[in-house]
């Protein structure tokens, strides 16, 4: 039998839903702070875990393990459509993971978020509360596919928080419906919400052994209908310059400036290849951080790119910039070492085509066709993919994400719930 959710299933019961769950949650003040060292970076985090919990317990979910640096995965069993009507006691078939996370960005404040929700959106300018700013959809055209729906803004003072509290609200809609219909047979599920996800650190101290699921989904996009099986593969370099400190006033021909130094390297990195300068699929070098003084200086610098071997082109280069500047320094060094953050997970998701072509016949139900794009970042499932759980990205409908204009369409969460509630039917018994 195929019960798969068109637009319409129920849908004045998901809105309703959908809208009472992201308001409550994008009210909680879950900023990280990539500053903290303690985990999780902030402890207010854990006020929407703790919301999180009850909510999902009030649900009827019993399995829920709750780690202390705040990740929470809950555990729902397969139900088949022999015994349709009771949770099978032990899970059969593949678990399937839905991923979101809590946090919002420090790069805006997310202190008392007083969301805006516009009825009927006229397509025309909205104000952002008294601020005097606006959303229009001549700066914003997506505006423009939202006239006639529910669209949630902010009130102009902070971000809005749709990224990912949009797809926290998708996944407990999608994973409550499912709950109340028993009829309905599901693949056996598991619920994974983390903290600093914003910061980097979102799969740092991740209990892996603890999760059973075979494949995940993180639902943490932007655009209705977009899914993303690719991210930038991502490397921090760190480079470090020594000089020769002395007097100003005694420094001719002896002294060797580290912050001249550090000047003189950034110079070279060709500014053709930076995050100002490319889109789409193009990768840059971007330097992030600069502690500098006579005695020493340190770069930090970011290099991206959806191809490894461009990350390795770039690496390379670096050693090179590095020859040449202690080239033009005689007495200075320069030294570089690199990490790799997370790796493009597009490799590795294409060796189990079956997540993409379910995901795909899960959003087709909805009525779209869904649009594959590239991620220029990472998620937690660029982290989860590595580690062997292949993770794609699903939409939220979210756009501007961490910034004032914030805003997020409810047809979008309708939709993306409606994509996690088929895709936990089409996993059923496979
Ligand atoms: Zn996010």
């Amino acid at each position: 039998m195929n019960s798969l959710h068109t637009m319409e299933t129920d849908r004045a019961w998901f809105e309703s839903e959908l809208l009472d769950r992201f308001l409550r949650y994008v009210r909680i003040y879950t900023t990280s702070d990539r500053h903290s060292t303690s985990r999780p970076s902030t402890q207010r985090q854990i006020a929407l875990c703790d919301l999180l919990a009850e909510e999902l317990t009030a649900l009827g979910v019993r399995d829920i393990s709750r780690y202390p640096n705040g990740v929470i995965i809950a555990r729902l069993a397969a139900r088949d459509s022999r015994r349709a009507t009771e949770p099978q006691a032990t899970a059969a078939g593949t678990c399937i993971g839905f991923m979101a996370h809590v946090d919002t960005a420090p790069d805006f404040t997310g202190e008392n978020v007083n969301p805006q929700v516009v009825r009927d959106y006229n397509g025309g300018p909205i104000a952002l509360g008294a601020t005097g700013l606006s959303l229009s959809p001549d700066a914003y055209p997506m505006l423009e596919r939202y006239h006639g729906d529910t669209v949630i803004t902010t009130d102009g003072t902070t971000l809005l928080g749709a990224d990912d509290k949009a797809g926290i609200a998708e996944i407990m809609t999608a994973l409550a419906w499912l709950i109340a219909h028993p009829e309905v047979p599901h693949a056996p599920l598991e619920i994974i919400f983390t903290t600093d996800e914003e910061i980097g650190k979102g799969m740092d101290g991740f209990p892996a052994a603890e999760s059973s699921c075979r494949y995940c989904y993180t639902v943490d996009g932007g655009d209705e209908a977009s899914i993303e099986a690719e991210c930038f593969t991502a490397v921090h370099a760190t480079v470090r310059f020594t000089g020769y400190a002395i007097h100003p006033g005694q420094a001719r021909g002896k002294m060797v400036n580290p912050i001249t130094m550090a000047s003189a390297f950034v110079g070279m990195l060709p500014q053709a290849e930076s995050p100002e300068a490319t889109d789409g699929r193009f990768g840059f070098y971007c330097p992030v951080e600069l502690e500098a003084n006579l005695n020493e200086a340190t770069l930090y610098l970011l290099i991206r790119d959806f191809e490894m071997s461009e990350v390795e082109r770039r690496t390379a280069a670096l050693h090179a910039i590095a020859r040449a500047v202690e080239a033009a320094f005689p007495g200075g060094t320069a030294t570089v070492e690199s990490e790799e953050q997370y790796r493009n997970m597009r490799d590795i998701i294409a060796e189990h085509p079956q997540v993409m072509d379910l995901l795909e016949e899960a959003l087709a139900a909805t009525g779209v066709a869904a649009e594959q794009h590239s991620i220029r970042g990472g998620t937690d499932g660029s982290r989860f993919t590595q580690m062997g759980v292949p993770t794609p990205n699903i939409f939220t409908g979210a756009q501007n994400m961490h910034s004032r204009f914030e805003w997020v369409g409810l047809r979008a969460m309708v939709r993306a719930s409606k994509t996690v509630v088929n895709l936990a039917q089409l996993w059923a018994g496979r």
